[in-house]
């Protein structure tokens, strides 16, 4: 597809072209650290993009780690789909995938570190005294009566709940920093509680589990993490991250940066949104193709080329902004144009016989797969006496404006032969339920011998040949462009947001296969869904033509 730039500029590019040249850093180490209690999402994909493009960009490194340190949040299955989506997209993760779980023996050491040294106190007050003592952004906080215990009495007592001897909630450990400061999460943060969960990765080794920000920022360090990049809402808890760094013995100095999430218009990008999307059964899964999951884009027929390419026309910057939808659609329509073969498929059909056609005969008719690629090569069509066509395509009356199929008039059928229609069958509804129609014999391939100017032309699949096929329309998931931003995100689910088509398909796509990619012409970007059985094909629509496409006969 038609790249943009291939090398971004962003202000976090900046940096990093500075700390090379200042000699800060030699090498560059980035690292994408979901949480394995969900599948990824859009807005993921821009973290990915930066943090792997900064490191392929500058010959660095880029980490997959976990941050997993809520253990009853987390799966297994959540942890394969987000390796799974991140190769999907084209990256490489430096050496293994990691895990902040790996670094339990240390962050333990860290925190009893942190205990020696009066940084740490064993807190045995109530959740609802501990809040009262927290204050408000207006108000400073309290001291807790636990915070000027003895260093040997709260190495003791942080034993002890490592040991098992305390129930969940009746202890924290909590760095001691500042419960006036300006910023909250300064005011004494807990760094370590009591959890009695199995841990996807640890098994039932720990009863104690860190908190993020202590996790987060020391699993960086111990990576040896230099440009440690995060969304904005993280800016506050850069304090607390900088402020464990340099209490605690290590090396490694990260710097945290941070930039906006991506907001992306008529859908939500909340993971806990997504899961009530999932679990409430308002959409059929994580993968659902109305989805703004990777799954979903990749199910409904997105590329990894047309995401990654989203994500560099988006760019990097402080600035919370909503992106529009039809930016992330135009970039699969671009990809597609150039990647697809063509096909025929009629959504809603309406039968054609050609009277002044032999009957019993079929032509095998050459069509080409691709306008402008003739690499792409051809394939062959059935033609026979009856034909399908759109429902729309056909008007017993119309203006010169309609250019496809009128009662009395001529269209030529793509690929094939003008055909002028005679006479229509009703049923008792007054639907049309066939139209007659003659074709001129000497018109495949060429305009009509005597001049007349035949300007429509419409799609079509051979009644004989074509394969029924159900074909699944999406459209945007909600029906507002912020629904986040709703009392109730679920009232705005778009009705229409998935549209069953039975409808009939060229021979040739019998053998597509899964998340192939076709243009069905006239009516959008296709591909086969996993759904599929050998006598049920089922397509989904990926993305609708581009606008000058659908003008055609209106
Ligand atoms: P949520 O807030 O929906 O729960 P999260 O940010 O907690 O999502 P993580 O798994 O922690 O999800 O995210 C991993 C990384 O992806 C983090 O560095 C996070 O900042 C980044 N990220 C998450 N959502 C977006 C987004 N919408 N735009 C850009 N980056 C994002
Ligand atoms: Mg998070």
């Amino acid at each position: 597809m038609a790249e943009t730039d291939s090398r971004p500029t962003n202000f976090i590019r900046q940096i990093v072209d500075k700390d090379l040249q200042s000699g800060l850093h030699q090498s560059i180490c980035t690292r994408f650290p979901p949480e394995p209690n969900g599948y990824l999402h859009i807005g993921h994909a821009k973290s990915i993009c930066l943090n792997f493009g900064i490191a392929e960009d500058y010959q660095g490194t880029c980490n997959l780690r976990f941050d997993d340190t809520n253990p009853e949040k987390e799966d297994i299955d959540f942890v394969n789909s987000i390796k799974n989506d991140v190769h999907w997209l084209g990256f490489e993760w430096n050496g293994a995938e990691r895990y902040s779980s790996n670094y339990f023996d240390q962050l333990h050491g860290y925190a009893v570190e942190l205990i020696q040294k009066g940084l740490a106190y064993v807190d045995f007050s109530n959740q609802d005294d501990m809040r009262e003592m927290r204050g408000t952004l207006t108000q400073p906080g309290k001291h807790s009566p636990y915070r000027d215990t003895s260093v040997e009495t709260n190495l003791t007592e942080f034993a002890k709940m490592t040991a098992g001897e305390y129930t969940e909630g009746h202890c924290v450990l909590r760095a001691k920093i500042d419960m006036a400061s300006a910023f909250m999460c300064m005011r004494d943060p807990v760094i370590y509680r009591i959890r009695f969960a199995h841990h996807h990765q640890t098994g039932d080794k720990w009863c104690v589990y860190p908190m993020y920000d202590f996790t987060h920022c020391i699993s960086d360090a111990i990576e040896g993490i230099t440009h440690s990049l995060c969304t904005l809402e993280f800016q506050d808890n850069r304090r607390l991250y900088d402020w464990v760094i340099e209490n605690i013995t290590i090396e490694a100095k990260p710097r945290q940066y941070e930039f906006s999430r991506l907001n992306l218009e008529y859908t939500v990008l909340s993971k806990r949104k997504l899961i009530q999307l999932v679990d409430e059964k308002q959409v059929s899964g994580w993968d659902d193709p109305r989805m703004p999951t990777i799954a979903g884009l990749r199910r409904r027929g997105y590329t990894p080329a047309s995401v990654v390419e989203f994500c560099k026309r988006i760019g990097v910057t402080k600035m919370d902004n909503m992106v529009e939808m039809s930016m992330l659609e135009a970039c699969i329509r671009e990809d597609l144009n150039e990647s697809a073969n063509r096909a025929m498929a009629v959504l809603d059909p309406v039968k054609i016989v050609i009277e002044n056609y032999p009957e019993g005969q079929t032509e095998q008719l050459q069509a080409a797969n691709h306008p402008n690629d003739e690499t792409k090569g051809s394939r062959i069509l059935p033609f026979g006496k009856q034909v399908l066509i759109e429902a729309e395509d056909f008007r017993e009356e119309a203006n010169k404006k309609f250019k496809r199929l009128v009662l009395g008039k001529e269209v030529r059928l793509r690929n094939a032969y003008v055909i002028k229609a005679e006479r229509v069958e009703k049923d008792e509804q007054g639907e049309v339920k066939t139209i007659y129609c003659t074709y001129d014999a000497d018109t495949l391939g060429k305009d009509p011998a005597d001049g007349r100017k035949v300007k429509g032309v419409i799609h079509w699949v051979s009644a004989e040949h074509g394969i029924p096929a159900e074909i699944r329309l999406y459209d945007r998931l909600f029906t507002v462009p912020n629904p986040a931003a709703q009392e109730d995100f679920l009232a705005t689910i778009n009705p229409q947001s998935l549209v069953v088509k039975n409808g009939v398909v060229e021979p040739n796509l019998q053998h597509a296969e899964v998340g192939q990619a076709v243009q069905f012409e006239r009516t959008g970007y296709f591909c086969k869904d996993k759904d599929s059985q050998p006598d049920h094909l089922v397509f989904n629509r990926t993305v609708g033509l581009r606008d000058t496409w659908a003008k055609i006969g209106d």
